[in-house]
Parts: C-alpha cells; sequence; structure tokens
C-alpha cells in the first residue's frame, strides 16, 4: 500500500505523512488532520478478530494508518508495551449488564480513565519519531481532567518532550488533580488556570496560532485533536463489536460519553472502515451542546456548567469537526467557512440535508445530574457494580434512546469509579477504593501553579519555565 496521507479538515493545510500528523497536532490553517481515505476491514479479519489479542488485533487495525512511518516489528512492539500497562490482560473487558446491553471497561490503564488507551501508545510513538529525528518538543495539553493526567504518565521523564498540562482551577476532583500534580518527573509542568476547560483550550489553541512560538518552542499536542489518538481508539469499538457479534458481521450498537467528540468519532472512523455499527449515541450531561446540535441542526454555545461528569463539561467539541468534514463531503472550505462563522456569532446551522446522513445511525442524549446518579444507584442495586458518573450518562442515554433491543448495546465505560468517589458515594452509598498503584495518592505531595485566565501571563509563564530548564 502507498503510505496514507493526512488532510486538514480546512483544506488549506499541506498534506503530511503519518509522522508529521504525529507531531503537528492542530494544521496550520486551524483545521484537524483526517485520513485521505478510510481503509477497509475484511470479513476474515473480524473473524481473527472476535478470538485474538488486544494488541494484536490493535496493530493490525491500525498498521495501514502508519504503514511506511515505522517498521512493522517496531510499531507491533510499542502496541504490545502499551497495553501491557493495563491491569488486565484482555486490556478492553466486556461486562455483561443485562437485557442485551454491556460494559466495555476502558479504564484498567494506569490513570483509570480511557484516556490511557490512546495515550499509552501515542507517548511511545512521539518518543521513537523524535528520538529518530533527533528532536525535543515542547507538548502543551488543555484537560477537563483525565487527559491531563493520561498524557503526563504517557510523557515523563521522556528526554523528547517538555511536559505542560492546563487544567481549570477547582474544577478537576481531587483524584484527577493529584493524579497530575503529584507526578516529580523534572519534564511535567501543571498550570491550574482560573477558569473553564474552554478557557485552557483557548489558550492553548491562541498558542498555536502564535507561528513564532509554535516554532521556537516546537510545540506539539496530545489533545484528542491529536489523529494518532483518535486511531488508537478506533481499535476498541473493532474488538468489541467481533467479539459480540462473533465475527459474523451482526451490528452492535455503541453509547459514547461525549465531550470533545474524540471518542465517537473514532467509532465513526471504526464503522467506516466496515465494524457493522448500527447506531452510535451521543450520550452528554446538561452541557448538551452535542444533543442540541444532532436534534436541530444548529449549535449555539451556552456557558458550561459543572457536573458530576466533569470531563464532559464542554461546550465546543473540537473534534466534531472531523464529522462535519466527512458530512460536507470533505470541501475543506465551507468548513472553514463554517467554523469561522461559529466563532464570530457563537452559533451555526448545518443545512438539514447535511444532518440526514447522520439520521440514519446517530441519536443524542441528555442526562442531567439527578438521572446519572439514580442510574449509578439503580444498577448498583441490581447487580452490586458500581460505575463512575461518565459511563452512568452513557448508560442512562443508552437506555433511553435504545433503537433495537435485539442488537447487543456497548456503553462505554470511561471512568473507573474510584476517580470519582464523591459522586460515586453519594449516589450509592459506598466509596469506591483506588486500585493498589494508587493507594497512596492523597499522601503524595503536589506541584502546580496558579494563573488568572490571562493568555499572556501563561505564554509568559511556559516560556520563563523553558528558558530555566534548558
Ligand atoms: C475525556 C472523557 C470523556 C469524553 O471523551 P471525548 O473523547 O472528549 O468525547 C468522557 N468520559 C471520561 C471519563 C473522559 O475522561
Amino acid at each position: 500500500m502507498t503510505p496514507m496521507s493526512y488532510v486538514s479538515t480546512r483544506g488549506a493545510a499541506p498534506e503530511l505523512g503519518f509522522a508529521d500528523t504525529l507531531l503537528a497536532g492542530l494544521a496550520r490553517d486551524g483545521g484537524l488532520y483526517v485520513p485521505e481515505r478510510w481503509p477497509s476491514i475484511t470479513v476474515g479479519a473480524f473473524e481473527r478478530f472476535a478470538t485474538a489479542s488486544y494488541a494484536d488485533v490493535a496493530t493490525e487495525v491500525m498498521w495501514p494508518f502508519v504503514e511506511g512511518a515505522i517498521e512493522h516489528d517496531v510499531f507491533a512492539q510499542l502496541v504490545a508495551d502499551s497495553y501491557a500497562t493495563f491491569a488486565t490482560p484482555d486490556v478492553v473487558p466486556l461486562v455483561e449488564l443485562g437485557d442485551n446491553m454491556w460494559l466495555a471497561e476502558l479504564f484498567h490503564g494506569p490513570t483509570l480513565a480511557f484516556k490511557d488507551i490512546a495515550l499509552q501508545l501515542v507517548g511511545r510513538l512521539f518518543d521513537h519519531e523524535l528520538t529518530r529525528r533527533g528532536e525535543r518538543v515542547t507538548i502543551v495539553g488543555a484537560t477537563s481532567g483525565d487527559t491531563g493526567s493520561a498524557a503526563i504518565e504517557a510523557l515523563r521523564d521522556r528526554a523528547s518532550a517538555e511536559v505542560f498540562i492546563l487544567h481549570p482551577s477547582g474544577r478537576v476532583s481531587d483524584v484527577q488533580r493529584r493524579q497530575m500534580t503529584t507526578v516529580t518527573a523534572s519534564n511535567v509542568h501543571n498550570i491550574a488556570v482560573e477558569g473553564t476547560f474552554d478557557d485552557c483550550q483557548d489558550i492553548v489553541k491562541a498558542l498555536f496560532a502564535d507561528d513564532t512560538f509554535r516554532d521556537r518552542r516546537n510545540l506539539s499536542a496530545v489533545n484528542s485533536i491529536n489523529w494518532a489518538r483518535v486511531m488508537a481508539q478506533t481499535v476498541y469499538y473493532v474488538t468489541s463489536a467481533a467479539r459480540l457479534g462473533g465475527g459474523a458481521g451482526r451490528p452492535v450498537a455503541f453509547s459514547v460519553p461525549t465531550g470533545n467528540f474524540g471518542n465517537v468519532f473514532a467509532g465513526y472512523g471504526a464503522q467506516r472502515m466496515g465494524t457493522p455499527i448500527s447506531q452510535f449515541i451521543v450520550a452528554s450531561n446538561r452541557n448538551d451542546i452535542l444533543t442540541r446540535f444532532l436534534t436541530t441542526g444548529t449549535m449555539t454555545i451556552g456557558d458550561v456548567e459543572p457536573t458530576l461528569s466533569p470531563s464532559m463539561d464542554i461546550q465546543v467539541s473540537s473534534n466534531l469537526e472531523r464529522l462535519l468534514f466527512e458530512v460536507y463531503g470533505r470541501d475543506g472550505s465551507e468548513i472553514a467557512e463554517l467554523m469561522a462563522r461559529f466563532r464570530a456569532d457563537g452559533s451555526v446551522s448545518v443545512d438539514a440535508g447535511r444532518l440526514d446522513l447522520l439520521a440514519e445511525h446517530w441519536s443524542a442524549g441528555r442526562v442531567d445530574d439527578a438521572e446519572t446518579a439514580a442510574t449509578i444507584a439503580a444498577l448498583h442495586e441490581r447487580t452490586g457494580m458500581l460505575i463512575d458518573p461518565h459511563t452512568a450518562v452513557g448508560l442512562a442515554a443508552a437506555v433511553n434512546e435504545r433503537a433495537d433491543v435485539d442488537v447487543p448495546m456497548v456503553v462505554l465505560g470511561t471512568a473507573h469509579p474510584a476517580k470519582f468517589p464523591d459522586a460515586v458515594e453519594a449516589a450509592s452509598g459506598i466509596r469506591p477504593p483506588l486500585p493498589a498503584h494508587l493507594a497512596d495518592l492523597f499522601e503524595r505531595p503536589e506541584h502546580f501553579e496558579v494563573v488568572p485566565n490571562d493568555y499572556p501571563m501563561v505564554r509568559s509563564l511556559i516560556e520563563n519555565t523553558l528558558d530555566a530548564t534548558r
């Protein structure tokens, strides 16, 4: 196969190969990179995937995206090493919930959220490529809670990267904050911004838009805008569907607790590659811009409201742009115009005809905090299982929006219940204990700086830190 190339959703940035796309993060025209074509998984491959190991499926599914940029054996080893860090040999176990519903447990990685699945691999790919080039980068990322710790865990102590993670001060859980701020690696820097996650994300975008800063500091990102993260997340849609469909091509539905839209867009990618997926449920909390968009065709920014599921407290879902690019027939100039209008007006509408393309497979469900808590309590009462509030949003939306009870419904379990112990305890009466490797988390000292929501101040903090460390 000729190596895959990657195009920007706004059509005005150069096409890149995999390695450059990996390191670039956001495209220079402000768009997001997507593969120029979707490879296909054969029916024979699905049959094998029903019983193959997670790492073997992952290597095979991702190979067409990386071929030409890395040797096959090296890639297979990086994949195997990434998933060896997980607490279960299955990597993503499927647990039956009853009523033909299944929980795909994506939270057995080092930081207890599904972000590890992508970032353990992306960290290794970064280090491999940068070491090969003899380069160092500055990684800057915004986190609503879980990306930060997963990125830090994936990049700590790597000589190839200096890591700055911005989180919204006071808006992440104590466990989430401590998973970031107790890491003592000298290349890791935590910044608490006095604002929302969207404010943090805007600062990161502004840093990337600042060409001088970007080039001088060799800026790079591991946010969910990074294509390699989406790529790694396609795999568990494939493994789940192959196992539940017995490799026979029977359709499966997914309910996806959604924030930045990276996870569910990976599901779309898996579907385009041939995974038989009959329904996507985009599950949101009270910050329901996506639900309103998918049901009305109009996307209007509101204020971000704190909820029990903080990793989904987002109003602007960056990765939606990747889906819009597909819905608009891959016309980058239309997307550039659409996004400019959205930026300027805080609102944009998509023609009805475009959304019809999604009507067949896409649903959306909004779940408030009361229903989230009731869902945690009801599942615990019925099965003895505890789920975290994000997963509970997915489960409630699955129950409410399910199109066909004969199709297996997979709820993506995006975080371990112990990551959100207060919400889980309030709902169920049980406080889930942290796994052994994090048992002393609350005794470890924290390191972070609190900074006002002010772009120049954040930029100079990063500049000064870099000057002091290099
Ligand atoms: C990041 C995250 C989400 C949202 O995922 P997106 O890919 O941003 O849509 C949901 N749940 C948890 C626990 C997360 O960490």
